[in-house]
């Protein structure tokens, strides 16, 4: 069976953590941030070793550790009821993260839309993310150079995704507005899937 999907897209900093967190408190919406799923693991788990280690860096970690995690979440998540995927929506956040993981969930995931938060002002992003650090206590972004470092991965790996899904399925949504405004415009669009 293909879960129904749709992705929060977006360079680190966009807003998709935020818009998830609400959109997952609606009925029938099911939020799953892949970071979280990472920042839940112990420090001393295999994976959440993995994770440090390239989080710290502003990297990807490797697909196939990534993909197997996520897969344990979702299906525990399944188990104990709080996803029900034969009525829910999945509000994927932070995955897939490059085409390598889209390919693998291609058969898991039957995605209806991708929002595209954008951002036209990579300053107010840096910004954002710098906020973010003291508030969340997130090393990956206390670090100015890794803060570059992880918008150049997405430059470079999470970008392609665009084209993968293809024009017919990515809803560009300006992310520059305040939170409430950019809620309003994923929801206009979110009923009309
Ligand atoms: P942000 O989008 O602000 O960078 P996330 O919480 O989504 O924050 O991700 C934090 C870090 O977790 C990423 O920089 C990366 O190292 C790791 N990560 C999260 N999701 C994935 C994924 N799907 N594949 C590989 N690494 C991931």
């Amino acid at each position: 069976m293909k879960y129904r999907t749709i992705l929060l897209f977006g360079a680190p900093g966009a807003g998709k953590g935020t818009q998830g967190k609400i959109l997952g408190t609606i009925p029938n919406l099911f939020h799953c941030a892949c970071g979280d799923v990472f920042r839940s693991l112990k420090t001393d788990d295999a994976v959440g070793k993995i994770f440090l280690e390239y989080s710290s860096r502003g990297q990807l970690v490797p697909d196939a550790p990534t993909v197997q995690l996520w897969r344990h979440f979702i299906e525990g998540c399944t188990q104990t009821g709080r996803f029900r995927p034969a009525d829910d929506t999945l509000v994927l956040d932070g995955i897939p993260r490059n085409v390598a993981q889209a390919e693998i969930l291609k058969d898991s995931l039957d995605v209806k839309a991708i929002f595209y938060l954008r951002c036209t002002k990579e300053e107010g992003l840096v910004q954002r993310l710098q906020r973010r650090a003291l508030k969340e206590n997130r090393l990956d972004d206390a670090n100015l150079d890794v803060i570059r470092d992880r918008l150049k991965t997405y430059e470079r790996e999470s970008k392609p995704l665009l084209d993968f899904y293809g024009r017919e399925r990515v809803v560009r949504i300006n992310a520059d507005q305040p939170p409430a405004k950019v809620l309003l415009d994923i929801l206009r669009k979110l009923l009309k899937l």
